[in-house]
This record gives structure tokens, C-alpha cells and sequence, in this order.
């Protein structure tokens, strides 16, 4: 099907019918932040790469839930899953420290979200890798007492400098994947700016830096080394979740195996990789909202494991929805990514 059918699809459709909104979606790239604790990181790199109306905008959303059941409501989204925004505790040098804050602020969404309206949030738990003992009660206290369903990661940990960081294949972290299988939750891993080692490849050109192009290569490269490491032959029930169109796996996934056929072995792994990407992650829309791109996904993925997702509030939910609702796919497939298929992953009661 050519770009040019596929949009004269779309018009024809809307031209015809008006925009469709599909009822009932779930949404689970969705962030907040509490009034109490910045969690965007340094306020520099914000203020730098963003325009200042823009940012303005998304911090009086980060804040509000009343201002995001309105923007729901709008575009037929029933439920939203909280996620504490990036990098969150995962750039809290001290490790005391970290672990309180991810309580505090799993708490304060539960209070401010999730408990005052439960039928439309839920939340993934923050948890501070600093500790992955303490990530693991963390967890546990979230998932069986607050009903959140799963953890969201932001990337690599930063623990005592911002030059030590620690990513979540090396194996003090095993544990803490034991207690996601365990409790048979998934695991968001969401997008952060490259380690500061890494950042040389950015200088002079700070836009990149963050969700523009950073965001996608730093969190591509996290998602191959846990693909690489054996933890998903270790762990085969593990569940990982991928915004953004799987951070372009679906697209390079492919190659990156094809190459590493002629090597010698890249980390611990028995299969090729893109076995573990079929059977261990799934991916969602968020900040993606490309029909090619989306139907490329498509055909590398079992569609049982893409699910709708906006990114707000740094995306909008009316352009999310609205692309979403009206991209060329069967009405069944529409369900399932928009809805279904994220009850099933979360376990959600609906
Ligand atoms: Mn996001």
C-alpha cells in the first residue's frame, strides 16, 4: 500500500464518516510529577532544548489529573497508567535518598491519582535501582498493596556520581527481574539522556540530546544489551515494555542479528535475538505517530504485543488519539492494540 493510499484512506474515511474515536482506550506512557519533588532532571537541559510555552504547558499537566481526565475524556481514552516522569529516581545520587523518594512518590500518585479516581488511573511504580533489594519490596509493596501493575525504569541508574551509571543486564540486578517474574508484572523501560560518558556525540547540537534523538538511541542500545545478556533465556517469563515504536528494534533488529550471525558471541545469549523480542517485549505508540512507521511495526511484530500510548503531556493526546483512531487498520486490530491488549498484559479489572 503507498504513503499516498494509505493517507487518501484516511481522508476518504474521514471525508465520509468524520473522525472516528474509538472508545475505551488505554493509554501507558503517561507521566506525572508531584509538586513536592522536581524528578525532570536538571532544569538546564529542559529550558535549553524546549520552547518556553511548550514546557510551560507540560508542567501544569505533569501536576494535574483533573486537567488529564479532560484531555481523556475528549479523545476516548478510559485509562491512563502513571508514570513518574524522567529520570526520575533513576538520577538520585544517594541511594538513602533514592529509595525514600520512589516511595514517597509511588504514594503520591496512588493518593492523588489512582485512589481519588480508579477507573480511569492506574500507575507503574518507580523504583530506585540503587538498591535493587529495596527496588524489589518497593515493587512488591506497589503492585499488592497499591494495585499499580508493573514498574517503569527511566534508563541506566546513576549511582553516587553522575559518572557511575548501571544498566539493568549487569546482575545485581537479576533479583529484582526474579521479583517482576515473580509477581508476573512487566517492566516499562523508558527513554533518558545518554550517560554523560556518552555525550561527546551530541556537543554543539543539545536538541538531540533528549527525545528528539538521544532518548531513542540510548534506550535502543539498554533494550539490546538485556536482549544480548541471557537474561530471557535465565528468565523466559520476563515481560519488558518498549514506547515508541520499540525505540526503531522492530526496524534494525533484523540487521543487528544478521551481523552478529558472522561474530563470536556478543553476551550470554542461546537464540537470536529477535526470538526474545517476539516473545518477551511488547511495544507501545508513544510520541510516534507515523502511519509507515506504525505499519512497518506492524509487520515485524506479533500484534498482540503493540498497545496504544501517547506520551502526554509531552505529546498531545488529541494529535495521539486522532492519528490513532483514524490510521488504516481492521476495527478488530484497532481494539486490540487500543485496548485489549493492555488489559491483558496489566491485568487490568475493566
Ligand atoms: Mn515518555
Amino acid at each position: 500500500m503507498s504513503e499516498t493510499f494509505r493517507t487518501q484512506f484516511t481522508q476518504d474515511y474521514v471525508a465520509q464518516y468524520g473522525p472516528r474515536i474509538l472508545p475505551g482506550k488505554i493509554a501507558l506512557e503517561e507521566h506525572y510529577e508531584s509538586p513536592d519533588w522536581e524528578a525532570t532532571g536538571d532544569p538546564q537541559n529542559e529550558t535549553a532544548r524546549n520552547q518556553e510555552a511548550y514546557f510551560e504547558a507540560v508542567k501544569s499537566r505533569l501536576h494535574s489529573a483533573e486537567q488529564r481526565i479532560a484531555d481523556m475524556d475528549r479523545n476516548g481514552v478510559e485509562v491512563f497508567v502513571m508514570s513518574l516522569t524522567q529520570p526520575g529516581v533513576q538520577e538520585v545520587l544517594d541511594t538513602g535518598e533514592a529509595v525514600k523518594i520512589a516511595h514517597e512518590m509511588n504514594l503520591w500518585v496512588y493518593e492523588n491519582y489512582v485512589q481519588r479516581y480508579p477507573t480511569r488511573f492506574n500507575a507503574f511504580a518507580a523504583v530506585a535501582m540503587q538498591d535493587p533489594e529495596a527496588a524489589c519490596r518497593e515493587l512488591e509493596f506497589c503492585v499488592k498493596e497499591l494495585g499499580f501493575c508493573g514498574a517503569l525504569i527511566n534508563g541506566y541508574t546513576m549511582k553516587g556520581s553522575k559518572d557511575h551509571v548501571e544498566y539493568l543486564d549487569e546482575p545485581q540486578n537479576l533479583p529484582f527481574w526474579k521479583k517482576l517474574v515473580e509477581l508476573d508484572v512487566p517492566l516499562y523501560l523508558h527513554p533518558r539522556d545518554p550517560a554523560p560518558s556518552q555525550q561527546r556525540a551530541y556537543a554543539g547540537y543539545p536538541g538531540l540530546l533528549g527525545s528528539a534523538w538521544g532518548f531513542g538511541a540510548e534506550t535502543a542500545l539498554h533494550a539490546v544489551r538485556l536482549l544480548c545478556s541471557g537474561l530471557f533465556d535465565e528468565l523466559p517469563g520476563a515481560k519488558l515494555i518498549l514506547g515508541h515504536l520499540g525505540e526503531g528494534l522492530p526496524f534494525s533488529l533484523p540487521r543487528l542479528q544478521h551481523r552478529l550471525n558472522n561474530q563470536k558471541p556478543c553476551g550470554a545469549h542461546k537464540r537470536p535475538l529477535p526470538e526474545y523480542f517476539e516473545r518477551n517485549v511488547w511495544i507501545t505508540t508513544s510520541g510516534h505517530f507515523n502511519t509507515p512507521s506504525f505499519l512497518h511495526t506492524l509487520a515485524g511484530c506479533d500484534s498482540s504485543k503493540v498497545m496504544f500510548s501517547s506520551d502526554t503531556p509531552y505529546e498531545s493526546l488529541d494529535e495521539a488519539a486522532l492519528w490513532f483512531d483514524n490510521v488504516p487498520l481492521s476495527q478488530s486490530d484497532r481494539l486490540r492494540i487500543g485496548r485489549q491488549n493492555a488489559i491483558d498484559l496489566l491485568k487490568l479489572d475493566l
